[in-house]
């Protein structure tokens, strides 16, 4: 029997059509800026992704930079605003480390807006503290992620917005885990900019993209030839761009159909949680594709070890960080310490069945039932 997948937020596999157009690229071959007619060929190319990721997320084409991935992303939105005169930033503290280390290595100051016991973002908080600033720290800039790629728990950008607005300053959103998950309407939710990355919705690794609203600035993070519009200087990775166009455009069309899979999850929670499992951000608006899930006493490496020998990959909370297991800071800051030692990140998408969800709960019955009974069972 193949292996179940259930790593998505992880990264998600490679959709066919994004396969096809990466295969399509690499035999174009031309550089971008050259004139000749291999060259317009890879211009078009990137042209044709840049208005599909565009389409993704709302925004216009003109406003979209591709990069090398979401991390990338986060750290030109960080750095464009610190260039700009941020002195303090204030991030979420749910974010992925990209945009935590991000600002904390940009040099200016780093505060911390809180997230209630569900994951979600303090907003009374944010507001009392942008009521209070301090015109010497500059413009308040703020990083408020879409949706966590832990728990999937979606959060009150729009409503963020409005209050950094209202405060003349610069919302940053990573919709990295959101972006093929949810509606994502970067102009509508009041993003001054937003990043995005193929990885997560079908497309190749090492590709992302940043686009940026009329009241962000933003800086040149490569210096040399004036690719990106001076944005981002570098040959563009051609096959990967336009494997991201089409995965965005997979994903787009497959939005709704997408949104099914909500029901293969609950039914594999309330199972998980009729045998004593407890679920993350139960209560708050989440993702249909993760479910972020503790079981108490029982190691998350030992139970994706476990699951991983029974044929399911999942993984114990974020696995961005090549493989090294520490206390996950997204379920500390809501106040589940003892529990995130023992959660696993369940995670589907654009290839997963509904078997998939059910052999993972048939093969997490029987991991947890072995761990009981050896715990039950008397030391030799
Ligand atoms: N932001 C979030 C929310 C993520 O989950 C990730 C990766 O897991 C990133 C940013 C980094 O993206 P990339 O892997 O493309 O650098």
């Amino acid at each position: 029997m193949s292996a179940v997948y259930l790593d998505y937020n992880a990264t998600a596999p490679v959709r066919p059509q994004a396969a096809a157009a990466v295969a399509r690229a690499l035999q174009v071959g031309g550089n971008p800026s050259s004139v000749h007619a291999a060259g317009r060929a890879a211009r078009a190319i990137i042209e044709e992704a840049r208005g599909e990721v565009a389409a993704l997320i709302g925004a216009p084409a003109s406003t979209v930079v591709f990069t090398s991935g979401g991390t990338e992303a986060n750290a030109l939105a960080i750095e464009s605003a610190v260039a700009a005169g941020a002195r303090r930033l204030i991030v979420s503290a749910v974010e992925h480390d990209s945009v935590l280390e991000g600002a904390r290595a940009s040099g200016a100051e780093v505060e911390v807006l809180p997230v209630d016991a569900q994951g979600v973002a303090d907003l009374a908080w944010l507001e009392a503290r942008l009521a209070r600033w301090d015109e010497t720290d500059g413009k308040p800039f703020v990083a408020l992620m879409a949706a966590n790629n832990e728990t999937g728990v979606i959060q009150p950008v729009a409503a963020a917005a409005a209050l950094v607005r209202g405060a003349g300053g610069w919302l940053h959103v990573d919709a990295v885990q959101a972006a093929g998950k949810i509606e994502i309407d970067s102009r509508g939710m009041g993003a001054d900019t937003l990043s995005v990355s193929a990885h997560k919705l079908g497309g190749p690794q090492g590709v992302g993209a940043l686009t940026f609203g009329p009241r962000a600035t933003l800086s040149r993070r490569l210096h040399g030839g004036g690719q990106e519009r001076g944005r981002r200087a570098g040959t563009e990775n051609t096959p990967g761009v336009a494997g991201f166009g089409a995965a965005a455009r997979a994903a787009r069309e497959g939005l709704a159909a997408l949104q099914a899979q909500a029901g293969w999850r609950d039914a594999a929670e309330a199972r998980l949680r009729a045998a004593g499992a407890v679920v993350m951000g139960a209560d708050a608006p989440r993702l249909c594709n993760t479910l972020c899930v503790a079981s108490p006493g029982h190691a998350s490496e030992l139970q994706v070890m476990a699951l991983d020998l029974a044929g399911v990959m999942v993984s114990a909370g974020s696995a961005c960080s090549s493989g090294k297991v520490k206390p996950s800071h997204v379920l500390g800051a809501m106040g589940q310490g003892e529990l995130a030692g023992c959660a696993i990140r369940v995670s589907g998408g654009w290839a997963s069945a509904e078997d998939d969800w059910n052999r993972f709960v048939e093969a997490w019955s029987q991991v947890h039932d072995r761990y009981a009974a050896r715990r039950r069972a008397p030391a030799a």
